[in-house]
């Protein structure tokens, strides 16, 4: 893998580059809510107070709500018209977790069926991580084996050492866009050494930790046990932050949005906390509280594990830090209790 340089001076100067052949998403605030937006072509602030958006890169390729198509009715019958987007795009600082977090769900939009949607927003796009070097308290990646300040998930990693980010070139995708950079250094040996230490202490600023040995068998021994569930989720509110802002939740819903004989159908982001999700001509197959807070907490730690053999969580902390009532999920995974119980 190669690496090379270039100034934080010229971080500007590069994305104007990349402009001019890729619409530029980076982390702003303008919205009142950090997320990735477009880039207005000037504003590099984000490197001072950056460290991570509250809205996950995720909605990049699977957005808040989208079009999918509009259809109208004539005197010939039915017609769709469909919105895919093909905008080439770079999604410029996504940390370690986040890129993880977009390697889960590539699998769930891809495996059996290949959702277009995402796909091609997703083939259009090249993704720059920038190390993490100030995580959160409630930051706990190092546990589901991310580094906070390398990635193999992004097509190129920037990390800050001074005055300069090194840039290692991931894949080939990276690789071009570096190529035609035209500010970029060679790095020393000394700037190696930076770059190792720099990894070796952001991931001792990680302190918080999860035992994750054997969770998915102890989930699955515990899955009956209702007594142990309701405790779990009793000071859950079920307002869906928890999931909506997870980077590998993936839930969505379809609306139509009708006028007389035209509309559009839209998707949009959907949360199984959620006491109306999939809810089916009859019934709610999880009417009580404590069956959703268990299939939150069991899909990413039994169920996508068991099908894929990772855990769909990244320890990003999101949950931790944005639950209005403190529901936190580290303690929640040391608690799950080891005893066999009969499945319900
Ligand atoms: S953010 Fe907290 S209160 Fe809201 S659904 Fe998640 S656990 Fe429940
Ligand atoms: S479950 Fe929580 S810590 Fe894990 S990826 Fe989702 S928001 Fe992040």
């Amino acid at each position: 893998m190669s690496i090379k340089k270039i100034s934080k001076k010229d971080i500007g100067k590069l994305l104007e580059e990349w402009s001019c052949e890729r619409t530029v998403f980076l982390p702003s605030k303008d919205s009142g809510v950090t997320e990735m937006a477009k880039w207005d072509g000037k504003d590099t602030s984000f490197l001072e107070w950056y460290r991570n958006t509250v809205v996950p890169a995720k909605s990049s390729f699977l957005p808040p709500m989208e079009e999918m198509f509009t259809f109208y009715k004539n005197n010939d019958g039915y017609h769709l018209e469909l919105s895919p987007d093909q905008q080439k795009r770079i999604v410029f600082g996504i940390r370690p977790c986040d890129a993880r977090a977009i390697a889960v769900i590539d699998k769930v939009f891809t495996d059996s069926y290949e959702d277009p949607y995402y796909v091609s927003k997703r083939k259009n796009t090249v993704l720059v991580g920038l190390s993490c070097t100030s995580p959160y308290d409630s930051c706990f990646c190092t546990s589901l084996a991310v580094k906070p300040a390398e990635s193999p998930d992004v097509d190129l990693m920037f990390t800050d050492i001074g005055d300069e980010f090194l840039v290692e070139e991931i894949t080939d995708k990276g690789k071009e866009l570096m190529t035609a950079a035209s500010m970029v250094k060679k790095t020393t040996s000394a700037d190696e050494a930076k770059l190792k230490t720099i990894r070796a202490t952001v991931s001792g600023k990680v302190s918080r930790k999860v035992d994750t040995k054997d969770i998915t068998k102890k989930l699955q021994a515990s899955f009956g046990d209702k007594a142990y569930w309701e405790n779990v989720a009793a000071k859950c509110i079920s307002c869906g932050v928890c999931t909506l802002l997870c980077p590998t939740c993936y839930c969505f819903d379809i609306c139509d949005e009708l006028s007389k004989k035209q509309g559009t159908r839209y998707r949009r982001w959907d949360s199984c906390g959620f006491s109306i999700y999939t809810r089916m001509p009859v019934e709610n197959p999880r009417e009580d509280k404590w069956r959703r807070v268990r299939q939150k907490v069991c899909h990413k730690y039994e169920f996508y594990p068991m099908n894929s053999e990772v855990i769909a969580c990244t320890g990003c902390g999101r949950c931790i830090r944005l639950c209005p009532v403190n529901w936190d999920i580290t303690q929640v995974l040391a608690s799950v209790p080891a005893q066999q119980v009969a499945k319900k």
